[in-house]
């Protein structure tokens, strides 16, 4: 394993000897789509990209960390008021005071990191930061937090010490993934489920279109107005109605000449998209993927079409993926730019890569990036001989 040797090296020349490494990955969403503010499911896995720390207490009250990837060092102390400088660093820092007002121990270290998920392409490298940290860190201070309160270490650390307002998914998933399964959860109760994901015959490509569209967030929170909107409306008939998720269909054509057409189509998506979660799940339990990749094209229609939340590059490939008989494709993520998830019948793979980089290129006039993923293991600690 390179990145390995890597930080063992890099480890050995700035810290000395011993030490442990901890991994912990990226992620991606099969399905289920901007259900999560709406209360509804989500459907992450872990992946085999991520982040390996080197690790070892240096019996100080300091932090010190180098990051093989920016070549940089970074040294701050537990307080506070001690937060380093580098953006990069805030991560981990903020792990450690997210521990230590969960009442956990942060005893000083050295740390070595280097990652390879890619930075800002959707497959969260910043929750496969925090979870490697938040997961080492719980270990070798024997705090014994469970896996839930690790995840929001992440989280909290994304909303105080790097100002992003994200969900639990990222850090849940990077968190609790296994290899051959993906966890559905449902975002209202925070319950999850294991299903099996073992395509075989297949591979799990993502393309990053590498645009990113202005308009994403105020368009999501016209879309949030949207969806509270839809459901306000329906909980007047059905008081049980807390979030949107909640919804029946048919409740939602009781309402339609009370709201605007569009918060009807926003409305339609969601409520389609939960369903379309609880189908993949019965559909992975039949080892049945055609299924599966039919349902990511109703949802990258929803998304496109009643949601509206997708863009010229993004459905350009899933065109391309459906012109070609892949097995399923959608945009994954927020949408207004990122990547698209696709599952690919192995045979099909390098004429798909092959044209969607020599037809994406030719349309937008810069190259796509290629993304293969594996769903694998989330945070864990590597055995010595690794
Ligand atoms: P993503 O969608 O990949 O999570 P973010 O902007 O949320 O994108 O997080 C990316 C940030 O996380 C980087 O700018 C960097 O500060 C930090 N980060 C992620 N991976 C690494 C790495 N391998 N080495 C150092 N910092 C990293
Ligand atoms: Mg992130």
């Amino acid at each position: 394993m390179e990145m390995n040797k890597k930080i063992q090296e890099k480890f050995a020349a700035l810290f000395g000897e011993g030490g442990a490494t901890y991994a912990a990955s990226g992620r991606i969403n099969l399905i289920g789509e901007h259900t999560d503010y709406n209360g509804g499911y989500v459907f992450p896995g872990a992946i085999d990209k991520g982040i390996l720390a080197r690790i070892k207490p240096n019996g100080t009250d300091k932090v010190r960390l180098f990051s093989v990837d920016y070549n940089e060092r970074s040294e701050f102390g537990l307080a506070e008021q001690d937060k380093p400088s580098q953006a990069w660093a805030c991560y981990v820092f903020g792990v450690c005071r997210e521990t230590l007002k969960r009442g956990g121990k942060v005893a000083g270290f050295d740390a070595v990191f280097a990652g390879d998920v890619p930075l800002g392409a959707g497959l969260s490298s910043s929750a496969a930061l925090e979870s490697v940290f938040a997961f080492a860190i719980n270990e070798m201070n024997g705090n014994g937090l469970d896996k839930f309160e690790l995840a929001k270490i992440g989280q909290s650390t994304e909303h105080n010490y790097c100002g992003v307002k994200c969900g639990i998914m990222d850090q849940f998933a990077s968190c609790f993934g296994k290899a051959g399964s993906l966890i559905r959860l449902n975002c209202k109760t925070l319950e999850y489920k294991y299903f099996p994901f073992n395509p075989k015959g297949y591979r799990l490509l993502l393309i990053d279109s590498c645009v990113k569209h202005e308009l994403a967030s105020s368009a999501y929170n016209k879309r949030r107005a949207s969806c509270e909107n839809a459901a306000a409306a329906i909980r007047k008939n059905h008081p049980e109605v807390e979030f949107l998720s909640d919804a029946k269909r048919v409740w939602l054509d009781e309402v339609r000449d009370n709201i605007p057409e569009e918060d009807f189509l926003r409305a339609e998506y969601v409520i389609g998209e939960v369903q379309r979660v609880l189908d993949v799940c019965d559909a992975l339990e039949r080892d049945d993927y055609e299924t599966v990749g039919e349902m990511m094209y109703q949802t990258h229609f929803g998304l496109s079409r009643l949601y509206e939340v997708s863009c010229d590059e993004l459905d350009f490939l899933n065109k391309l993926a459906r012109r070609m008989d892949v097995t399923g494709s959608r945009v994954m993520g927020g949408g207004f730019g990122g990547c698209t998830i696709n599952l690919v019948k192995n045979e099909l793979y390098d004429d798909f890569v092959k044209a969607a980089r020599e037809q994406f290129t030719a349309r937008f006039g810069h190259e796509p990036k290629f993304y293969d993923v594996v769903v694998s293991d989330g945070a864990r600690k590597l055995p010595a001989n690794a």
